[in-house]
């Protein structure tokens, strides 16, 4: 294949990298395969008419602005830093996908003593996320100066560039080795399905809703159980309540065991130990949990 063809969607995805792994991991989990085209700059999806354009993350929302990818999938980190400075243009977010959570912190050397934002006050902040960093300076009244660093910004206090930084932190380990540690968390992201803001031509609109059935479904069905057990006829308004997010339980008799009832639930929220001991406690027996595949409705 030489280029995307017109009539298809063009979905632009980071081509590898932390993001990479999840969004076509959410590909396939909606049963899209990326055949991985020999250039490694488009990859066809088959079961749908969608291409897939292969970059790196920050040249997404760029992409998705500028109309040359009608959709993109890119973290909430990069998207609201290029919304802010004006690079994302009219893109605008089409469906939080709850995968790559990450979040932007501003850290300071293990030895200063940090009590709130004022001990910013007058300081230099190394990051490369600037926009996002001076917009929460100016709502928390912070005087500082961001200096823009597009890699190892957590050396920057160490050759003296800068007394802190705000960059993503996943476990703290690497601020650690570097002698820093968390001061505020000031972003809270997730990777985000962005669209151009205007309007598609019929065919692709049809295939993007088709496209976001699927998503929903898979991000609906991902904690997603069906719980099936005894239990007292009695008890059943009790047990639908000690499930998250369950819906009306379907109840079956039990040939010849009196009060028991056979009753299968679905429950839309992560299911666990606590929950199953409250059940039993409940008269609930034969308790059985269920992973959902998927889920249409
Ligand atoms: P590229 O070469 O495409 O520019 P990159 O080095 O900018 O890659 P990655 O490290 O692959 O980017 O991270 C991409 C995105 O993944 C980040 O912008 C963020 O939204 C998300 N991310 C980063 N770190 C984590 C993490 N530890 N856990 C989950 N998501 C993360
Ligand atoms: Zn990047």
């Amino acid at each position: 294949m030489s280029a995307p063809d017109d009539a298809r969607l063009r979905l632009a995805v980071q081509k590898k990298g932390r993001l990479a792994d999840d969004s076509f991991d959410l590909l396939a989990r909606c049963g899209l395969k990326a055949s991985q085209s020999r250039t490694r700059l488009y990859a066809r999806i088959a079961e749908l008419p969608i291409d897939l354009l292969l970059v790196r993350d920050d040249d997404i929302p760029g992409l998705v602005a500028s109309g040359s990818s009608d959709l993109g999938i890119i973290g909430g980190n990069v998207f609201e830093e290029e919304a802010l400075t004006g690079g994302a243009g009219e893109a605008e977010i089409i469906l939080p996908l709850g995968f790559s959570r990450c979040r932007l912190c501003i850290a300071v050397r293990k030895s200063q003593d940090y009590a709130g934002p004022q001990d910013l006050a007058g300081k230099t902040v190394a990051t490369s996320y600037p926009a996002l960093t001076e917009r929460w300076m100016r709502e928390n009244g912070v005087d500082g100066r961001t200096v823009t660093m597009n890699g190892a910004v957590e050396i920057a206090p160490r050759l003296g560039v800068a007394d802190a930084i705000c960059d993503i932190v996943s476990t703290g380990g690497t601020l650690d080795a570097n002698g820093l540690k968390v001061a505020e968390t000031i972003f809270r992201s997730e990777a985000l399905l962005i669209g151009g803001g205007g309007t598609l031509p019929p065919a692709k609109q049809a295939t993007l809703d088709a496209l976001l059935a699927r998503m929903r479904g898979v991000m609906r069905s991902r904690d997603a159980k069906y719980v099936m057990m005894n239990a007292p006829r009695s008890a059943v308004d009790a047990i639908r309540d000690v499930l998250p997010g369950a819906d009306s339980p379907t109840v079956l008799d039990l040939a010849g065991a009196g009060d028991m009832v056979a009753l299968h639930v679905l429950s839309t929220d992560a299911v666990v130990w606590e929950h199953l001991e409250e059940l039993k406690a409940l008269g609930a027996s034969a308790i059985l949990v269920l992973d959902v595949d998927k889920m249409l409705s």
